[in-house]
């Protein structure tokens, strides 16, 4: 296969090896979500060694949460480091290659068959809390500037490497480069996608909801108002209201079963066994359909629980409170005939002998904060898939990654080569 000139230099000088080696290095400091100082400081470094311009910044938690467009925040947290690479000059065009450092914890350590952070690679699989979501994507971005650095290519504009934090609980780290100012023609978010190109994106939002009911003695459980069976009531209703959002998915999203998925995912209710509920509290989240503002998928929700309030005497009288709170992600959808991300196209093609699939994708991610946040059209690709993610013995393959390093490496060359 004839490449251009550009591609096939850059690729020349890719190192998939010592890109393999860094997401190890990369997976064995552990940094769960709001303690990411330490890989940070490593990120730095490695940028520093691939020979590109680093700002390490400590951004300001309080000011950007006091912000009116904050994406929210589940960890508390007192420090958000940020790491950007830099390379070239500005100019005409310009990628971020954006990916998160910060990872869930490890949960149950018996279901483990290594430590979290062994990063051992085992019949082909690299293992380890991080290793698909997304450290693999971080090492690659790494990877790919350090090629383009040490090619020697002329470039049309700057690469910007984004190493984030706080991603898996709203987002604060790519909100804060945005805040800085970084924004590109375009960018790769490099989280786990099998290798598919994400064009579009479900938003998700958490939120709360209050119950009141009244206590009684359960021996006399009818003269109080049960809170879990007011509950029901509500879920019912909820349960429409995730039909209807899913009535007309966008055409990217129309194979999963559910697109937009509406689920509670914590509940306490009651104070005692024998004594008849008078209160329940729940968390989910909602689902947003691509294409509708946050705002009208907050106000869909309160709708339906007032249609359900409405329809029974009590619940009329004491409705039921709702609270936004946590990550808040917005659904996002760009063009993906973008000369950046048709170049991403182009490589995979060149790689696979085949063009990418495009898919939709129902969870939230950055993608959404460099869209609306950094005025960055952006997509979705990387090595992995996102069933490993935040699993036990969470692995992801080589052979994958090594794949992916070249796409990314030549997609980025194709798109900025002068
Ligand atoms: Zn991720």
């Amino acid at each position: 296969m004839i490449r251009e000139p550009a591609v096939a230099k850059a690729l020349d000088t890719l190192d998939t090896s010592a890109c393999v080696r860094l997401a190890q290095d990369l997976i064995r400091v552990p940094s769960i979500t709001g303690e990411e100082r330490a890989v940070q400081d490593l990120v730095a470094l490695m940028l520093e060694e691939a020979g590109l311009e680093v700002d390490r910044f400590d951004a300001d938690v309080s000011r950007l949460k006091a912000h009116p467009r904050f994406p929210g925040m589940e960890v508390e947290r007192h420090e958000a480091i940020l790491v950007a690479g830099l390379l070239g000059q500005k100019g005409d065009r310009s990628l971020i290659l954006n990916g998160h450092v910060d990872v869930v914890p490890p949960g149950d350590r018996q279901a483990w068959h290594a430590s979290p952070w062994s990063a051992h690679i085992h019949a082909g699989r690299l293992y380890g809390r991080g290793a698909c979501d997304m450290k693999a994507g971080v090492a690659i971005a790494i990877a790919a500037a350090a090629a383009l650095k040490k090619s020697g290519l002329p470039l049309r504009g700057r690469l910007i490497v984004e190493s984030v934090v706080g991603e898996e609980d709203g987002g604060i780290g790519s909100f804060a480069m945005a805040e800085r100012g970084y924004r590109a023609e375009a960018a790769y978010v490099l989280e786990p996608t099998r290798l598919r190109l994400i064009p579009a994106q479900a938003g998700a939002l958490t939120f709360r909801l209050r119950i009141r009911g009244r206590a009684a003695h359960a021996s006399v459980r009818y003269e109080g108002v049960s809170a879990i069976d007011k509950y029901e009531l509500v879920e019912a209703r909820l349960r429409q209201l995730e039909r209807s959002l899913n009535a007309h998915p966008h055409p990217l999203f129309r194979h999963y079963p559910i697109a937009y998925a509406l689920s509670i995912g914590r509940m306490r209710a009651g104070s005692w066994s024998a004594t008849v509920p008078d209160e329940l509290e729940c968390e989910g989240r909602l689902g947003v359909p691509v294409g509708m503002a946050s705002a009208d998928a907050r106000k869909e929700l309160a709708a339906a629980i007032a249609d359900a309030a409405q329809r029974d005497p009590w619940l009329a009288e004491h409705p039921p409170q709702i609270e936004w709170f946590g990550g808040q992600f917005d659904a996002v959808e760009v063009d993906p005939e973008h000369a950046a991300f048709t170049a991403l196209q182009a490589a995979h093609a060149d790689e696979f002998g085949l063009a990418p699939e495009l898919e939709g994708a129902p969870y939230g991610s950055d993608m959404r904060l460099l869209v609306h946040e950094a005025n960055t059209p952006a997509v979705l690709y990387g090595p992995g898939d996102i069933r490993q993610a935040h699993s036990a013995d969470e692995w992801i393959a080589v052979d994958e990654i090594v794949q992916a390093a070249r796409v990314v490496t030549a997609a980025a060359a194709r798109y900025l080569a002068a």
